[in-house]
């Protein structure tokens, strides 16, 4: 038992090593995975940012344009010098918003090229308000919307929009790419969580079954250790152990009401067969002796092996003393009848029996060995092969074991 409980523990132990390792690889693992996706959903986020910001710049400069162009048209039309100021502003803005779409925009070299060409079409266009406004303001208005009407100005801006939109269409779908990343990035670490989170729930249950059932074990071998402790081996009998331990208990709970006998048995001439045959031999009788005597006794009553040859019968509720001279000549007849078989009458093997019953030869439970093992000797001097029954002395005499026949 110890060597298969130490061959399990082993077998347990390795078990949770490999567990552990690939454990700890997983862990890695989905801890990589989830580190490596959540850069990308940082990276993913700033790419968002950025394109977010060139189209938010390229419009401005479509807004600023728009702007200048009202303005040069209400002053064309009106005279009105107020139309020049959201000319001006829009003109003057302009700057500002070309220089900051180059900025943002200076990622790849399609974008670069396309700002390049947007700021080239947006100074034509800034040109071409400028003389209109100098034609207009010098007095020549004619002039000035004549050259409107050239729609000079309408191709800059034709061109303007063209590469404009080129450009908002390269950034939008570019937004969506890295939006639609970061989500699947997202469901992709999420899923490292999940796995991670998996692993440790598997580790839990599994530590805790493995557990249980070392537990288990260890239960189950202390159990046998108990019964191993509490048997004779030879006869697998209850030993003397089992026996005080079984007087105790009934000490502590037998009412008065009820008999309790207890036979002490000393095998007769067994000597002689470890004399004459070995002690194997002797060994082999006494486990048939055992086993006749478990026949002949029912099997409520304790029947243990105490000491070599000697054997003791516990019966609780044993009747009156007929049931039990009946019991004790019924003992020593399995026992003739065992040497008989084995032996064929060459050694001459029977029982001494000494009886001692509670509550009335004996008054205490605990005082029933000590009184039967003297009364047995009684019996061995009366000549063997016979019981008899003792009693503790009572009140007024001697501190002597009387015993009778
Ligand atoms: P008596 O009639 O007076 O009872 O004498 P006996 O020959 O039966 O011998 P006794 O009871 O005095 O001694 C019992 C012997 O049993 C002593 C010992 O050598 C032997 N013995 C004790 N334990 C074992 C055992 O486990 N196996 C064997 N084979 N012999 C044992
Ligand atoms: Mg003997």
């Amino acid at each position: 038992m110890p060597a298969r409980l130490f061959r399990s523990a082993k077998a347990d132990r390795n078990r949770f090593i490999a567990l552990y390792v690939s454990m700890a690889i997983g862990l890695l693992v989905a801890a990589g995975l989830f580190v490596y996706e959540a850069r990308i959903i940082v990276a993913d986020g700033l790419r968002d940012e950025e394109a977010f910001a060139v189209l938010g710049a390229a419009n401005r400069v479509l807004h600023d344009l728009e702007n200048a162009e009202t303005g040069q048209r209400g002053y064309l039309l009106t005279g009105d010098e107020t139309y020049l100021v959201p000319y001006r502003q829009g003109v003057r803005d302009l700057d500002d918003t070309v220089l900051r779409l180059q900025q943002v925009a200076s990622s790849d070299e399609r974008s670069i090229e396309l700002v390049r060409r947007l700021e080239h079409a947006k100074t034509d266009k800034v040109t071409e308000l400028a003389r209109t406004i100098e034609l207009a303001r010098s007095g020549n208005r004619a002039a000035a919307i004549a050259l409107v009407q050239t729609n000079e100005g309408k191709q800059y801006m034709d061109a303007l929009r063209e590469d404009l939109g080129l450009l908002l269409n390269d950034w939008r779908e570019r937004r969506s790419v890295a939006t639609q990343d970061a989500h699947q990035r997202l469901v992709f670490g999420s899923a490292a969580l999940v796995a991670i989170a998996v692993l440790v729930c598997c580790l839990m249950v599994y530590t805790v079954y493995i557990q249980r059932r070392a537990f288990a074990r260890v239960h189950a071998y202390s159990n046998a250790l108990d019964q191993q402790a509490a048997q004779d081996i030879l006869t697998e009998l209850p030993n003397r152990r089992r026996l005080l331990a079984t007087i105790d208990a009934l000490s502590g709970k037998a009412a008065d009401s009820q008999r309790i006998a207890l036979l002490y048995l000393d095998i007769d001439g067994f000597k002689n067969v470890n004399d004459a045959m070995g002690h194997s031999a002797g060994d082999v009788l006494l486990r048939r002796l055992a086993e006749s005597l478990r026949t002949a006794t029912r099997h409520n009553d304790m029947l243990a092996r105490v000491g070599g040859d000697e054997f003791v019968l516990l019966a609780t509720d044993c009747g009156d003393d007929s049931r039990l001279r009946e019991l004790a000549e019924r003992l020593i007849s399995s026992v003739r009848a065992v040497g008989e078989k084995e032996y064929r009458g060459r050694f001459a093997i029977g029982v001494s029996i000494g009886i001692a019953t509670f509550p009335d030869r004996v008054q205490t439970i605990a005082g029933l060995l000590d009184v039967a093992d003297a009364a047995m000797y009684v019996a061995k001097r009366g000549g063997r092969s016979t019981y008899s029954f003792g009693a503790s002395p009572g009140p007024g005499l001697s501190n002597v074991v009387k015993l009778t026949r």
